[in-house]
């Protein structure tokens, strides 16, 4: 087994601002493993605020010794392998997993959505995002929609009721909310739970600090939306600590170190009762088909990578009817 990997600068159609950031790309490291003349493809985002680098990248993927990847692949023990060699580092573990499990589709001659289970008739529509910005430049974002049937809008900063006002001035499509832990007051947290919910918004993503446990849980024992957990919740452990502080939970390739883990993820999710949605970093088409693959097992997807992104190096996925369309190519289907 062969582990190559190069860095490249993934850029933004537009300056991305939410709660408490702001930029116009994001780091990613390519990833190709191969084997038996077959070739895996796998993606690393690293978003700034989640701590990872090309430097980091570059530091774990020296330690990873690829001989240890034996065919056929126990992605269980992988992980557990990749984990030893230092904690953190999910981004760089997912993009790992992924270009395994391109290569483990490829080598069974099976789509990585078959082998992980999904049913394509499942696949839920994919929201797409609309960053912090001025009412005219919100409004030439909506327009820019690629025909997603579900916008997701950021909030988090004292404009929240007028961002969805502007919003409102432009479509009436369902929305998304993502606080990205930006609310603090409870009443007030409330109250516009309720206005929300009046203005036909689906969910609302990480309103309190992800460490203010008693907060979310407050706020989600009376909400009329459900109340999904985002930045509290990254691996599996952290899926039994969501039960009773959200009603569901967001999974992203790049906070579960990977495929193998967001569908244990999942399952055990499901066990608890919890409601699911599948997220994405800015990602280019590798990594989206990675989370399209899992999609179908969740109520609600955000996989907008490839719409906000200006150079993406690989074909955009099908996309039909405000919906991803999971095609029968072995592995992950990139091209
Ligand atoms: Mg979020």
């Amino acid at each position: 087994m062969i582990l190559t990997y190069q860095p490249f600068e993934l850029l933004l159609k537009h300056t991305f601002t939410i709660a408490k950031f702001s930029r116009t790309s994001t780091p990613i490291m390519l990833l190709q493993v191969e084997y038996e003349g077959q070739t895996g493809y796998g993606e690393a985002s690293m978003v700034p605020y989640m701590g990872e680098s090309f430097q980091s990248a570059t530091d774990f993927l020296k330690k990873v010794d690829a001989a240890r990847f034996k065919y056929p692949f126990d992605f269980g023990a992988i992980i557990a392998y990749l984990d030893s060699i230092a904690p953190g580092n999910p981004a760089t573990k997912a993009g790992i997993d992924i270009a395994l499990h391109d290569l483990d589709g490829k080598l069974q001659q099976k789509p990585c959505w078959q082998l992980l289970g999904s049913d394509p008739a499942k696949m839920p529509a994919t929201s797409f995002t609309i960053g912090i910005d001025k009412p005219e430049v919100i409004i030439q974002k909506v327009k820019e929609n690629p025909d997603c049937k579900i916008i997701k809008v950021k909030s988090g900063r004292d404009s929240d009721k007028e961002l969805i006002k502007t919003i409102r001035s432009v479509t009436d499509l369902p929305l998304f909310v993502d606080a990205n832990q930006g609310w603090t007051d409870l009443q007030q947290s409330l109250d516009l739970c309720h206005w929300l919910h009046e203005q036909g918004v689906l969910l609302i993503e990480q309103p309190m600090l992800k460490t203010d446990i008693d907060s979310n849980a407050w706020l989600t024992e009376r909400s009329p939306i459900p109340i999904i957990g985002d930045e509290a919740v990254q691996r599996l452990p952290d899926v039994e600590k969501a039960k009773g502080v959200y009603h569901g939970i967001n999974i992203k390739l790049m906070k579960s170190a990977g495929m193998y883990e967001a569908h244990r993820m999942i399952l055990k999710a499901r066990e608890l009762g919890l409601k699911l949605m599948i997220g994405c970093m800015s990602e280019t088409s590798c990594a989206t088909l990675a989370g399209i693959a899992l999609a179908p097992q969740c109520d609600w997807a955000d996989l907008d990578g490839p719409f906000l992104t200006s150079n993406n190096p690989y074909k955009m996925p099908e996309f039909r009817d405000g919906k991803w369309v999971l095609g029968d190519n072995p592995g992950l289907g990139l091209s």
